[in-house]
Order: structure tokens, then C-alpha cells, then sequence
């Protein structure tokens, strides 16, 4: 499959009274179309940033200081002539303008806490009608450059018009809210549509919240810890209906959870995530069965195989490092909890090194050893 999004590089600072806090640190990815990108890391490891970076929501004293998103879309690039490169554009590269018009129609997020993303005082249809709305009004105007830079999508709709509440009574947009919402397998759609937030379940909130993410008709999914909040059954429903929504619209997704279990049966590939950088990133065999960076190898510790997953968190000595810039030093970051580590790891960073066709990892082993990688010891960590 071709890459939807190509992350270049990407680094996010925090600029606080304390310093310069480097909270992604040059991390670098491909989405392709189609697939679940996991990405998964201890709290405080870079992953929510990460997002946040992707679809420009970081927010101050928080700012994406450097790197390059290249989306693929063949419109915009014709029309961004200066920002892109073959069929993609490099969305830093773009009018902020246009960047945000690409929120809910582009890219759309759902979060941990769903509550959050919906306004109590108003029903959740309405809410999701006014997704719909948005995109609708959106898709009506042409794209031209025009367009797009004067009065295109979201941000502008927002800005110019639409009253929370009042303009999305729009029978149509109506309609297509309850369907949304009965393809997200909630019953009584239509009632349902007519209730407030907290007349759902926590679940069926998420549900709801799922619904309003696919308003736009998204081509890539972002969801950052959709399910941490819920327990173990709904949990386990909600990720089935994550997964055929992602196969029913060959959507993409970025999955974004600490937890190895959510990674492994969401998957197909997977970047791990450590200090603001990305550690490891491979297919989900690569990172389950062959990982080469000891800060991966204690996440999986000993699951067998994929087939039996009991994955969990293992417990790894020691704990995450300052992000301060002035406290990281040239080294690698997971020297001091490595149990492999060696004189080169505090002589400088190590670089990402290829370990396989898709398997690269941030760490000396795989400079150097990778070759037999597939072949180190079980007692390895
Ligand atoms: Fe451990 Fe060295 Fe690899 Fe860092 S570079 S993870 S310290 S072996
Ligand atoms: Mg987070």
C-alpha cells in the first residue's frame, strides 16, 4: 500500500520556566493507506505529542520546531505547488488556513475521554450533525486555491456562521447523524440522537464520539488511548468496532496506547516509543518475536507468541528520563535502565539502523549485531 502520511523528522518543544523540554525529538514514521499504526510508549514517552504535532494542536508554550508531514493528496499538491513533491504536500508548508480545513474532512481524532469532545449542553446529534454539516459545506465549495485559502472547510465555518445549536437542524445532516450513529452499533439511533452526554454510558459515549470522528469521511483515524478509560469488555467491543470501520472504509488509523495488548490486536505495524523518540518500529511479528532494542524486549518481555498474547507491561528498572534538553546529553537516552549497555551507547546518540525489510531500531545492537538478531538468545533481557 502507498503511504498516506510521511513523518520527516518531526520534533516538538515545550519552552517552560524550567527550560527547553525536547518531548518528540526527530521521530519519523509512514502511515500507509489502509493500515493501524500502533505507536506505544510509557506515559511521558512522546506519543500524545506526537499526535497533537501530527494535526497541528500542540498547544503553547508547546511548538512542532522542526521536520516534515508529507500527506498524500494529488489536489492539494497541484494547488500547493511550493509545498509539495510528486502526489503529497508537506502540511507545515501549507497556510494554517488550509491546515485546519483539513481537520474533520483529512483528519480526525478521538480521544481517551469522551466527555471531552462533546459539549453537555447540547444532544449528541446535533453535535454529530454539526460534523457532518461542516463537512458538507465544505465539500459544496470548489477547491480552488481561492477557495481553499479564503473560505475553505472547518476552521472558516467555524469562524464565519455556523451558531452551536441553531444551524445544524439541517434535516439532511439529521439523517446522516443517526445513521452514523447506527453504524457504530448504537441502538436507537434515532432516540438516542436526542439525548445529552451524560444520558450515554461510558461506552456508548465512545461509540458516539466514534460517530462524530467519521462525520468527515476521515482518511486517517487518530486515536490516542480510546479505550484506557473503560473496562475490559466494552474495551474489547469498542476496538472490534474500530477495526471494522478501519476495514469497512479502508481508513488509517493511528493507534496510540501504553498498552501492548491493545497493539497486538490492532496492529499491522508498530513504533515504539521512548523519550520523545521513536525506539523501534517495525511489523507487529518484527516487534513481538524480534525485537532488537532492549527497551522493547523488556515491554514484550516473555510473551511466547502472538497466537497465545498475555502481553503486559513488564516492570523495567529505573525510570524515564528528564526531557529537559539541558539534562539529556549526548547519549543514548535508555543507557542508564539498558542492561546491555556498553561504552558506545554514552559516547553518542545512537542512530536508527535498519534490523530487517521493514525493522529498524534506535540503539548500537542493531548497528552492529543485527544480522544475527534473529538469532539472540531467549535469555537475552
Ligand atoms: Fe542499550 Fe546501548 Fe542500545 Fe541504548 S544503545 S538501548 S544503552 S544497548
Ligand atoms: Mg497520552
Amino acid at each position: 500500500a502507498r503511504d498516506l502520511l510521511s513523518v520527516r523528522d518531526l520534533s516538538t518543544r515545550f519552552f517552560t520556566e524550567q527550560g527547553q523540554v525536547n518531548a518528540v525529538e526527530s521521530v519519523s514514521f509512514d502511515v500507509r493507506e489502509g493500515e493501524i499504526l500502533g505507536i506505544v510508549g510509557e506515559s511521558g514517552s512522546g506519543k500524545s505529542v506526537t499526535a497533537l504535532s501530527l494535526i497541528d494542536l500542540v498547544e503553547s508554550p508547546g511548538r512542532v520546531t522542526s521536520g516534515e508531514l508529507w500527506y498524500r493528496d494529488p489536489d492539494l499538491a497541484a494547488e500547493f505547488p511550493d509545498a509539495a513533491d510528486g502526489d503529497a504536500v508537506d502540511l507545515r508548508e501549507l497556510p494554517e488556513r488550509v491546515r485546519r480545513a483539513l481537520r474533520g474532512p483529512s483528519f480526525s481524532t478521538i480521544f481517551q475521554d469522551p466527555m471531552s469532545s462533546f459539549n453537555p449542553s447540547l444532544t449528541v446529534g446535533e453535535q454529530i450533525a454539526e460534523a457532518v454539516e461542516v463537512q458538507r459545506r465544505a465539500q459544496a465549495n470548489p477547491r480552488s486555491t481561492r477557495s481553499r485559502t479564503q473560505g475553505y472547510g472547518l476552521g472558516s465555518y467555524l469562524l464565519d456562521g455556523l451558531v452551536p445549536g441553531r444551524d445544524y437542524t439541517d434535516p439532511e445532516s439529521h439523517d446522516r447523524a443517526v445513521e452514523l450513529l447506527e453504524q457504530v452499533g448504537i441502538p436507537d439511533p434515532a432516540q438516542r440522537a436526542d439525548q445529552y452526554p451524560h444520558e450515554f454510558s461510558g461506552g456508548m459515549l465512545q461509540r458516539a464520539m466514534i460517530a462524530q470522528a467519521l462525520a468527515g469521511e476521515p482518511d486517517l483515524l487518530i486515536a490516542d488511548e480510546p479505550t484506557t478509560a473503560l473496562d475490559v469488555t466494552i474495551q474489547a467491543q469498542i476496538l472490534e468496532l474500530l477495526r471494522e470501520i478501519q476495514a469497512e472504509r479502508d481508513m488509517s488509523v493511528v493507534l496510540i496506547t501504553h498498552d501492548l495488548g491493545v497493539i497486538a490486536r490492532m496492529s499491522d505495524r508498530v513504533c515504539v516509543m521512548y523519550a520523545g523518540e521513536v525506539v523501534e518500529r517495525g511489523t507487529l511479528e518484527d516487534i513481538f518475536e524480534d525485537s532488537v532494542h532492549p527497551y522493547t524486549r523488556g515491554l514484550v518481555g516473555s510473551i511466547p507468541d502472538l497466537e497465545d498474547p498475555a502481553p503486559r507491561l513488564q516492570p523495567i528498572e529505573g525510570s524515564v528520563p528528564s526531557l529537559l534538553d539541558s539534562e539529556m546529553g549526548d547519549r543514548c537516552y535508555f543507557a542508564d535502565r539498558c542492561p546491555k549497555a556498553m561504552e558506545a551507547c554514552l559516547d553518542h546518540p545512537p542512530e536508527f539502523d535498519a534490523a530487517g525489510d521493514e525493522h529498524a531500531a534506535r540503539c548500537v545492537l542493531a548497528e552492529r549485531e543485527y544480522s544475527e538478531a534473529a538469532a539472540l538468545p531467549d535469555g537475552f533481557f
